[in-house]
């Protein structure tokens, strides 16, 4: 594998942007390599800057679901550039996409459009708040919901605790109002609630965990969830943002049957293009300015382009079978890469939920973020260079999903197994 050009690239990258990205796993350094510097795409398919090409896991974090420059998409896109890129004034388009979210996921009545992921989620904790009147906010450990400040809490282990900044320039002023608790402690959640659910705002979750690796949620936790937060007064966010239009086309609470409060969305409804929504029930969503008193702005929130893009993807998802096909290829995928770790005699737990996967190099059932620390990390770096080396691509860490998407083909799917054969195979030994 050529790296000449990536890595003079990299070179001058670290020079003037930190780390030489703008997003820090996109440096590799999980692992301990550097990244290879992307010159184009197509389908499901990387060409990097070296001229070597590979099989996308990554399908840019998630919004990849019909693989690169699909050519509805980009039709879409085209005929916006004509007529501009940003007015700053409303547009039909938003009004489509909104619409097509609100019929999508049946919890969500309103929907405003933001620029990404973290604005999405930030703005669900500040209207939550605003709504309820009060402060306190739960998360879970290892669930990611962006880089808010409040939201930026390390992950506890055990019982509750109080937050502790993530991040040097987080206030603990700031996190002391976020609790953070074990994914699928069903116990711990009753617990704090039943002390302090009068005092709780909202519980934010990831309905399914895609950013400790893939964790599906236990039998029986969300439900437990949405009771709790009922009985309290207090709101349920689902944080859609990886799993919206994902694991089904009305995400994780149509496949699991839960109505939250407020959902949030990102990645796949942009189309590729920078875009988040936040929404939920029409009395709740009222609260945001100028309807009402909460306060959420963007210069270019309900950008053209974005919507363009989106309502081009989320049109193509709507097909028959669409989603029964893509989850069949990642199937056979998880049943692949198993099969390979268990004939190279290396532990692994391997799942899926619909087309979002998960490996582990661990034999422990991985329920939680603790569950999936117990991996073997060096393995994991090993398996990666490994990957790469053979045209896979995937994400630089053991605790990222996997993508397919709709452009994968069998051919695809099955010389992805094979490659893993080899590499867990000469990892062996
Ligand atoms: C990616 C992600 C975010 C953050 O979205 P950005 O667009 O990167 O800000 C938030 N929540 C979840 C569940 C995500 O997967």
């Amino acid at each position: 594998m050529k790296q000449k050009k990536s890595r003079r690239l990299f070179e001058s990258a670290v020079k003037i942007i930190p780390g030489g990205v703008n997003s820090p796993v996109r440096a590799c350094r999980a692992v301990g390599a550097d990244p290879v510097f992307i010159d184009h795409a197509d389908g499901c398919m990387l060409f990097d800057a070296d001229g070597n090409s590979y099989i996308d896991y990554v399908g840019s974090w998630g919004p990849m679901i019909l693989g690169h420059r699909h050519p509805r998409v980009i039709e879409a896109l085209a005929e916006i550039l004509e007529r501009g890129t940003s007015f700053g004034a409303p547009t039909e388009l938003e009004i489509n996409l909104a619409e097509m979210i609100v019929d999508a996921v049946e919890s969500v009545e309103m929907v405003r459009m933001v620029n990404s992921g973290t604005e999405a989620t930030m703005s669900a904790i500040r209207l939550a708040r605003g709504v309820t009147g009060r402060d306190l906010v739960i998360k879970f450990d290892g669930c990611y919901h962006g880089h808010a400040d409040t939201l930026l809490v390390e992950a506890g282990s055990g019982v509750a605790t109080f937050g502790i900044p993530g991040s040097p320039g987080v206030p603990k002023s700031v996190v002391e109002h976020t609790l953070s608790l074990p994914y699928n402690d069903i116990e711990a959640v009753r617990d704090i609630m039943t002390r302090q659910g009068d005092r709780i705002a909202c519980i934010i979750v990831e309905p399914v965990a895609g950013n400790m690796g893939l964790v599906a949620p236990a039998p029986g936790f969300l439900e437990m969830l949405r009771e709790l937060t009922h009985a309290s007064g207090s709101l349920l966010i689902f944080d859609e943002v990886m799993t919206g239009f994902r694991v089904a086309y009305g995400g994780a609470q149509a496949l699991y049957n839960i109505r939250p409060d407020i959902s949030c969305f990102a990645k796949i409804i942009g189309g590729g293009l920078p875009v988040g929504a936040y929404g939920g029930r029409r009395d709740i969503m009222e609260h945001v300015s100028p309807r009402g008193a909460v306060y959420q702005a963007g210069t270019l929130s309900g950008n053209p382009l974005a919507m363009a893009a989106g309502i081009a993807t989320l049109e193509q998802l709507k097909a028959h079978g669409f989603y029964e096909n893509m989850n069949k290829k990642a199937e056979q995928l998880a049943g692949g890469l198993k099969k390979a770790a268990e004939s190279a005699g290396i532990k692994a737990r391997v799942d899926h939920v619909g087309s979002m996967l998960g490996f582990f190099f661990t034999d422990r059932e991985v329920t939680n973020f603790e569950d999936a620390k117990t991996s073997d990390l060096e393995l994991f770096a090993a398996y990666y260079k490994g990957m790469l080396n053979k045209g896979i691509y995937l994400a630089p860490s053991q605790f990222e999903s996997l993508f397919v998407s709709a452009a994968h083909g069998i051919e695809q799917i099955e010389a992805t197994i094979k490659a893993a054969g080899e590499v867990l195979d000469e990892l062996r030994e």
